[in-house]
């Protein structure tokens, strides 16, 4: 008996929270993928092996005392063990990103054959256990060489690299993968890496705060997703023309999406939070499913929003097969001056949307409330403003502080609570097709480093074989996807008991 069919044995439980009614994994259609997730940088460490060169992620986490990628939880040597692991819990899906400077080192031009070998021994894996992998192709790592060449994501150059890196994964990866997304969460990525500096490569405008070594906040973001735009569109395009017919897959953009909700009943608060969607949400999907930028911000932004071209909006328009959606908390949302939900600065984006945003909770950038029916707001908003389309959630979790206990409750109450509102929405109409945990395994975290974590799987950083020890949550996770738990009560405390006598960090 492995390690999850002790625990099943006892287990009567779990943890509903008074939100939700009682479910099952039967009462999702037969189809809808349940998985986790991780991404190259923060998983695979071995950052000089094999061919690959530093990416901007190697570079911006060099620069701060808050860790490093270097070796992360060394996926690239143990990613046979941890599909075991992944296969054991009896996960349908595992979302993963490739690391573009380890396929291509010089960001363009030859491939590395060896991280050919890395990726296709990790997807034959994941197939051999009947996992089906979900491919991000672009994960906050750009090569260094070409950031150091052109500025990346805010020079139209990006349109042809990326489009050639994408390329290459169709042709070599795209047999066995049947789900693409282009770009993590395109929103956060443009306000986080090009207006706040808080994620790589670190550009923002002159502050007391940070010290960016360059960047403008007022005009970078908005350039920066205007490219990501395109290369998805360019991607997207080149999969349909060249490999969709034979390789069957979709291919979709993620966002980072909060859950927004008027802070009072007022109507200036119900204008600020439709205006906080259009910012946050419309951005990106105005775009895809329309072909153009919302209003609201063309008219707060001016000259200073990218425009496109005719030809570049038909290309753009209907790129996406699904939207990715990456959702962890909800913000009430007030009309008043602006502030900034990394609060750091007030400048650029958060500026221009003109509105306050305030936890429901005890939120902090690093603890987030769960409140799952932010994400039910976020599914039926998508479905009403954007003819319903095909959704993933590609990221959902919690983190705690890392060195804390294998008994993550506070996780799986948070887990089950969201996966509650998914039912509700697809029930309600949402096409909501797939739902992944961030993340599998403990890894290197983009704003904590090492000291808080979101895994179902702890990991032990400071031994050097990294071992791996299920958490509370891999448990309960395991249960629901294969039916020894139903979420059916309020009573933690035998899985909690049953769980602490057989584990220890
Ligand atoms: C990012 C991950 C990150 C997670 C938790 C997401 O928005 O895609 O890379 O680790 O947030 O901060």
């Amino acid at each position: 008996m492995n390690h999850f069919s002790q625990f099943f044995t006892f287990l009567v439980i779990v943890l509903a929270t008074s939100y939700i009614d009682a479910f099952t994994r039967n009462d999702f259609p037969e189809d809808f993928l349940f998985g986790a997730a991780t991404s190259a940088y923060q998983w695979e460490g071995a950052v000089d092996e094999d061919g690959r060169t530093p990416s901007v992620w190697d570079t911006f986490s060099h620069s701060y005392d808050r860790g490093n990628g270097d070796i992360a939880c060394d996926g690239y040597h143990k990613y046979k063990e941890d599909v075991k692991l992944m296969a054991d819990m009896g996960l349908e899906a595992f979302r993963f990103s490739i690391s573009w400077s380890r396929l291509i080192p010089n960001g363009r031009g030859p491939i590395n054959p060896k991280s050919l070998l890395f990726y296709k021994n990790l997807i034959k894996e994941l197939r051999g256990h009947g996992i089906e992998p979900h491919v991000t192709l672009y994960h906050y790592d750009l090569p260094q060489s070409l950031e150091d060449e052109y500025g990346g994501w805010i020079n139209r150059k990006i349109i042809d690299d990326f489009t050639a890196f994408a390329d290459v994964c169709f042709r070599e990866f795209g047999d066995d993968v049947k789900l693409w997304t282009t770009i993590n969460e395109a929103t956060i990525f443009a306000i986080a890496s090009y207006g706040e500096g808080v994620a790589p490569p670190g550009h923002c405008s002159p502050n007391k705060f940070i010290n960016c070594s360059t960047g403008n906040s007022s005009t970078e973001p908005y350039l920066a997703a205007h490219n990501m735009l395109l290369a998805h569109a360019s991607a997207s395009k080149l999969y349909k023309l060249k490999y969709k017919i034979k390789q069957r897959g979709s291919i979709g953009l993620s966002i980072f999406a909060f859950g927004l909700s008027p802070y009072t009943n007022s109507k200036d608060d119900e204008i600020a939070t439709e205006r906080a969607k259009a910012f946050l949400f419309g951005w990106i999907l105005k775009p895809l499913v329309f072909g153009d930028y919302p209003n609201e911000m063309k008219r707060t932004l001016g000259s200073r929003l990218p425009v496109f071209s005719e030809e570049e909006s038909e290309q753009v328009k209907g790129s996406s097969d699904f939207v990715g959606i990456i959702h962890y908390t909800t913000f009430y949302v007030t009309n008043r001056a602006s502030a900034s939900i990394f609060p750091i600065m007030n400048q650029g984006f958060f500026k221009d949307m003109g509105v306050y945003m305030i936890s429901t909770g005890n939120s902090s950038l690093f603890e987030w409330e769960a409140t799952p029916w932010g994400l039910e707001g976020v599914l039926e908003h998508l479905k009403q403003s954007y003819n319903n389309p095909p959704i993933y959630i590609l990221e959902n979790g919690t983190p705690m502080k890392h060195d804390s206990m294998l008994q993550d409750t506070p996780r799986v109450e948070y887990i089950q609570g969201y996966i509650g509102a998914v039912l509700n929405a697809i029930k309600n109409g949402s096409d909501t097709r797939g739902y992944f945990v961030w993340s599998m395994i403990d890894v290197y975290e983009l704003l904590s480093g090492y000291t808080t974590s979101f895994g179902m799987y702890y990991v032990n950083f400071s031994d050097p074989g990294r071992k791996r020890s299920p958490k509370l949550s891999a448990s309960w996770y395991s249960g629901f996807l294969n039916g020894t738990i139903d979420v059916v009560s309020q009573d933690s405390t035998q899985l909690q008991s049953n769980f602490s006598a057989s584990s220890s960090l």
